[in-house]
């Protein structure tokens, strides 16, 4: 399935540190904590590469637990007898 990401809340960790939380397909469970420097998160290129790859990560766990929950519930009932 494609994933929609979005920045929910940022949070200023100190004057050199910043921390953004990203969230997928609009579900507060996917919520992904990403922290940057001051100086990336002030210069918009650099702060958008940066977003863009955590973006990518959050979207790509969020698949993940997508497909392990899928293949999980496949494993529910299966009897295994040991002899
Ligand atoms: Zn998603």
């Amino acid at each position: 399935m494609s994933h929609t990401t979005e920045v929910v809340k940022y949070e200023k960790l100190s004057n050199g540190q910043f921390a953004v939380t990203i969230r997928c397909c609009g579900n507060a469970s996917t919520d992904w904590s990403h922290t940057m420097a001051a100086e990336v998160a002030a210069d918009p290129e650099r702060r958008a590469a940066s977003l863009a790859e955590a973006k990518q990560s959050c979207a790509a766990l969020h698949q993940h637990a997508l497909d392990a929950e899928a293949g999980l519930i496949q494993e529910m009932g299966k009897i295994t007898e040991h002899v």
